[in-house]
């Protein structure tokens, strides 16, 4: 069985889903709001330093101007919250779970996330995503294909974000999530390595939370299938470093 995973194939570690992008300039944040919030000025953290090389591609890039990826404010944390129904494990372990990938993705990024708890809320991959004048926490969720069409054959997760224009004329993304597939998170239980699998499904899928995009080479996390890669590529971790250098609003 184990070498059903290695040899590949066997699922694929899907695909962004969405970004919907929603055009308007956000009225309430004002810098002197945000000055008063905290949220203002300087990035909070920093881009770590990785070796050159490989290859990465990025999901959105700002309109006119194919250098500049779209990506999250790295002025102002991205709140997440988990529902863990349908987890493997207990909710407790699941949060660790999440919280270990996260946090490989923020020190790659410099991006700081922040963990607003469990929630109830199911996904929604489908219709408006980004809620006028709303920035809903990015939901980490399981589900299955028959709650969640894209989650349909052998996709093993989902993952994407949206993002709205600034006051700048600039994308950021706002919101976002990752819907992992039960079935294959229950599959992978059984298997020997099978929780570094899970770990690498969902490390793909906050990759494309941030904003990375599939490439064609099986050497990075970010190729649509898992073949074994189980950790972030030299491409990979060169797009996370660029998406954590987006503007502030
Ligand atoms: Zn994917």
């Amino acid at each position: 069985m184990r070498e059903r995973w290695r040899s590949g194939l066997v699922f694929v570690i899907s695909t962004l889903l969405f970004v919907g992008i929603v055009l308007f300039a956000p009225g309430s944040e004002t810098s002197a709001l945000r000055r008063l919030l905290g949220l203002g000025g300087d990035p909070l953290g920093a881009p770590a330093d990785v070796p050159p090389g490989g290859v990465y591609a990025f999901l959105e890039h700002q309109p006119g101007d194919e250098d500049a990826p779209v990506a999250w404010d790295p002025c102002r944390e991205i709140r997440y919250e988990i529902n863990p129904d349908g987890a493997p494990d207990g909710a407790g372990e699941t949060e660790a779970f999440v919280a270990d990938a996260v946090a490989e993705v923020s020190a790659v990024t410099g991006l700081r996330f922040e963990y607003g708890g469990r929630t109830d809320r199911r996904p929604r991959w489908s219709g408006a995503f980004v809620p006028m004048g709303g920035r809903e926490p990015v939901l980490i969720s399981w589900a299955t294909e028959s709650e969640v069409d894209q989650l349909e054959g052998d996709v093993a997760g989902l993952g994407g974000s949206a993002a709205r224009s600034g006051n700048d004329g600039r994308l950021r993304f706002v919101t976002g999530g990752v819907t992992l597939d039960i079935e294959s998170f229950d599959d992978l239980e059984d298997e020997r390595d099978g929780e570094d699998y899970q770990r690498a499904i969902l490390l793909h899928e906050l990759g494309h939370l941030v904003g990375l995009d599939h490439v064609d080479s099986p050497a990075e996390l970010m190729f649509a299938d898992n073949v074994g890669q189980l950790g972030f590529g030299r491409g990979d971790l060169n797009g996370l470093v660029e998406l954590g250098k987006g503007t502030c609003a």
